[in-house]
């Protein structure tokens, strides 16, 4: 990856997105990576802070970014379970304060993976600490967000979305497809599978860029 995005011609951020143990994210930034998460989620605001605060001191010597995150994201769980894990806001601004992070994602109805029922997202929490707050406020479980929602929430502050599972279930399907109605097929090696589903998931990505970017 680190030597994909060197060879870009447009700038990569690499990122290793929800680190749960410093070593890891020293390992990351000794090979490379422009950007890490401390995901102290679930610890108290206390051991939170106290850790994210670390990651920022170890991410500063390689002049690499730090997102932190406030407030448990679920995932896959029916919408109505989901209570009691949305970030408060008046926290989350603390936080940003104290950790002196540089992106910080919060939890206000999004959730990683396949969504049961459609997202619920309460977009005062993005508001009230988009004023409070100069960085960019990360949204993450981007997949299976309608497209309306994600004007909202970028109206209200959010300003980095983290979008995977529907890409890849997008590789992962048309890959299925064409295993199941293999009966004409050209489809011979496992590199024909590999460059179909890539091509699926770009088409997908590009699909999601035009609606997160208003085109
Ligand atoms: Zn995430």
């Amino acid at each position: 990856m680190i030597c994909a995005a060197k060879k870009a011609n447009i700038p990569v951020c690499v990122h290793l997105d929800h680190g749960e143990d410093l070593d890891y994210l020293k390992k990351a930034l000794d090979l490379g990576f422009t950007s890490i998460m401390y995901d102290g989620s679930n610890k108290n605001y206390e051991e939170n802070v106290i850790f994210t605060r670390r990651a920022v001191e170890l991410a500063n010597q390689y002049n690499a970014t730090v997102e932190g995150e406030i407030g448990i994201m679920a995932s896959n769980l029916p919408v109505k379970e989901k209570t009691g894990i949305y970030t408060n806001p008046n926290q989350a601004i603390a936080f940003a304060k104290e950790t002196k992070i540089d992106a910080m994602a919060c939890s206000f109805g999004t959730i990683h993976g396949i969504y049961l029922d459609k997202p619920k997202i309460d977009y005062s929490i993005i508001e009230k600490i988009r004023e409070k707050v100069n960085i960019p406020i990360v949204m993450h479980g981007g997949s299976g967000v309608l497209p309306e929602q994600y004007k909202l929430c970028i109206e209200k502050g959010i300003r980095k979305i983290n979008y995977y599972t529907y890409m890849s279930k997008a590789g992962g399907e048309v890959i299925a497809n064409r295993v199941l109605n293999n009966m004409n097929s050209e489809i011979h090696y496992y590199h024909d599978f590999v460059l179909i589903g890539k091509q699926a998931m770009k088409e997908n990505v590009l699909k999601a860029m035009k609606i997160i970017y208003n085109l």
